[in-house]
């Protein structure tokens, strides 16, 4: 109920006008009763001197009173003299003969002799009147008692009289009353004063509360738009600017956050590597395109890190990491191997994991690659290596005794191991250049038609040997071409001679060639042996040889179409095997006839 401020001001001024008025109060009554009772004893001092005496030292004001009064009380009608005189001096002694009066009182028994009022009191034995009935004066005043009295002893007459004034203080208990009714009512008026005051106090001050507070709700909801107006510069316009300042500084942190943001959501959609984020929990938070094409299936929101990743690290030991260390795993999705990097993104409770899975197939395959590359070199120098040791040891070892022919027959066979080694080394030393692209290439433009005819002419007597019918049907008119002619040749004589090579005596080989768009076409067909479906992807790769006996016999290495296949690259061509109706093999050359805009 006292919760909103403009209770508590009400209740604050409320609390306060009351407080105020009880002081108020108590200040005046007590004030007004020791006023009256300060008077009383004034005026009993002024009339009956030095023996009315307030701090010990003896006055006598009104002597002529005094010896008045005992002259008069030694007379035989000494009280009803008194009462004259005590009437004479009514005014000077406050007698009116309502709530004061005067009592002359007989000195030993304490009857009352005479007496100003008319009602029959009975007078109380009070310690004045008691003291004076000891013949003592009684001037002793007491704040408590609802009455105030001076009992003065007198001697004359037979035992003496006693003067005694009694005040019933009714006067200070009406004026009391007046007055607690006067504070009462303007308590009242206090009260509704402080009521008004209290809210237009709280409308001034609350107020300007209350529409910070409102903006402080709309900035809370994401409204940044509206500035709130300083209406004064008291303290609460200083609360107002220093707010507004707040809400501009908060406005930009917000949105270098959301920049920031911005920028990691792009990253994290666009690059290669996939990205996965848990909580603490190990609940999913976030997770990028690449990560879900990595893994290879769908990661919706309640995926957890044990669904994804439980197998390979367990959670809780990463969390455990400081960073920036971080643990590595491999992961193996169907056929793709992926390298796993798990790294907890903050040291705090509320942290989590975050995952970046590498895709390292292609490294992997590459690295195969390069090792069956080695043991196939290894293996293809270890053959002809072993034919030449086991021939020259064989030699060596006859003494002689071998006749000259058998002789002649082991040191061909050692010559041409050795000329297949040495056709070995120099297609590895021109594929590992062409690897390294420090291969210098003359470029040149020449005429395409012609080296054709030049690599046909070239091959025609080992045809003709092979008994082949070798036909060329070139275009009508071949352009002129860009590139390096003595290469692009040994791709031609390459691919004539595994026609030539492939196909049984007595064989068909037919070149053709042209050019279609902005390329030159030459193909070359036999109706040899041709290459079986399942070699057809693999016959560009280094070593690859469908039969390799037969290969080895004619003198391939494996590497012939792979060394074309890179120079072609490096024409920006291509080389592959065509379509090819009935048996043998037809193997297709492309290359662009403007290679100098291509490279440009
Ligand atoms: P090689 O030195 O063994 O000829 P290549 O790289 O030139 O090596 O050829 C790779 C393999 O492709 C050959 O070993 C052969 O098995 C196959 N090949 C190439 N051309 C033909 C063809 N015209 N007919 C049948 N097989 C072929």
């Amino acid at each position: 109920m006292f919760k909103s401020l403009h209770m508590k001001l009400m209740l604050i001024m409320l609390l306060l006008i009351t407080s105020l008025m009880a002081v108020v109060g108590a200040f005046l009554t007590t004030n007004v009763s020791s006023f009256y009772i300060d008077s009383f004893r004034e005026q009993m001092n002024d009339m009956f001197g030095s023996d009315v005496e307030a701090d010990g030292v003896a006055l006598a004001k009104n002597a002529s009173f005094m010896s008045d009064l005992l002259s008069a009380a030694e007379v035989a009608d000494g009280a009803n003299q008194m009462q004259d005189i005590l009437d004479a001096n009514a005014g000077k002694l406050g007698i009116d003969y309502r709530t004061r009066n005067y009592y002359i009182l007989d000195g030993s028994s304490g009857a009352v002799l005479v007496k100003s009022d008319e009602i029959d009191t009975t007078l109380a034995a009070t310690p004045n009147l008691l003291s004076a009935l000891n013949g003592k004066v009684g001037d002793k005043s007491d704040l408590t008692a609802d009455y105030m009295d001076v009992a003065i002893p007198l001697s004359g007459g037979e035992n003496g009289y006693i003067i005694y004034i009694l005040d019933s203080r009714a006067t200070v208990s009406s004026l009391n009353s007046q007055l607690f009714t006067i504070i009462m009512q303007a308590l009242v008026i206090g009260l509704l004063i402080s009521v008004l005051f209290s809210y237009l106090l709280s409308k001034t001050l609350v107020g300007p509360i209350e529409k910070v507070t409102e903006g402080a709700e709309r900035l809370a909801g994401g409204d940044f738009g509206n500035k709130l107006p300083v209406e004064s510069p008291d303290e609460i316009g200083i609360l107002t600017g220093t707010f507004n300042h707040m809400a501009d500084v908060l406005q930009d942190s917000l949105n270098a956050v959301e920049n920031e943001r911005n920028k990691l959501d792009t990253l994290f959609l666009h690059m290669t590597d996939g990205v996965v984020a848990f909580d603490h929990d190990g609940t999913l938070i976030h997770c990028n395109p690449a990560a879900t094409q990595l893994l290879q299936r769908s990661i919706p929101k309640e995926t957890v890190f044990d669904e994804l990743f439980g197998s390979v690290y367990p959670l809780a030991q990463i969390l455990t990491l400081q960073r920036p260390n971080y643990a590595d795993a491999e992961m193996m999705v169907s056929d793709k191997t992926l390298e796993l990097y798990f790294a907890p993104f903050s040291d705090k409770a509320s942290g989590g994991v975050l995952v970046v899975l590498h895709d390292e197939t292609e490294h992997h395959r590459s690295e195969e690659r390069r090792k069956e590359f080695v043991a196939n070199v290894s293996h293809e120098l270890r053959t002809p290596l072993t034919n030449v040791r086991s021939y020259a040891e064989t030699l060596r070892d006859s003494g002689g005794d071998i006749p000259q022919a058998t002789a002649d027959s082991f040191l061909d066979i050692i010559i041409t191991e050795t000329d297949r080694m040495t056709h070995i080394v120099q297609d590895l030393l021109t594929l590992s250049r062409l690897d390294a692209g420090n291969t210098e290439m003359n470029f040149s433009r020449f005429d395409f038609g012609a080296s054709i005819s030049s690599v046909v002419r070239a091959n025609a007597l080992e045809a003709k040997r092979r008994s082949h019918e070798l036909k060329l049907e070139p275009a009508q008119s071949l352009p002129l071409i860009f590139g390096d002619r003595q290469r692009l040749e040994q791709v031609m004589m390459n691919i004539l001679g595994n026609a030539i090579k492939y196909t049984p005596d007595g064989g068909h080989i037919l070149v053709t060639a042209g050019t279609a768009g902005e390329h030159v076409w030459m193909e070359v067909s036999d109706d040899g042996i041709g290459i079986p479906e399942k070699d057809r992807d693999h016959i560009f790769e280094r070593f690859y040889r469908v039969d390799k006996a037969r290969s080895r016999e004619s003198g391939g290495t494996g590497l012939g179409l792979s060394i074309a296949k890179e120079i072609v690259e490096r024409h920006h061509g291509t080389i592959r095997l065509a379509r090819h109706d009935g048996p043998g093999t037809t193997v297709r050359l492309t290359l662009p006839i403007r290679l100098e805009d291509l490279q440009a």
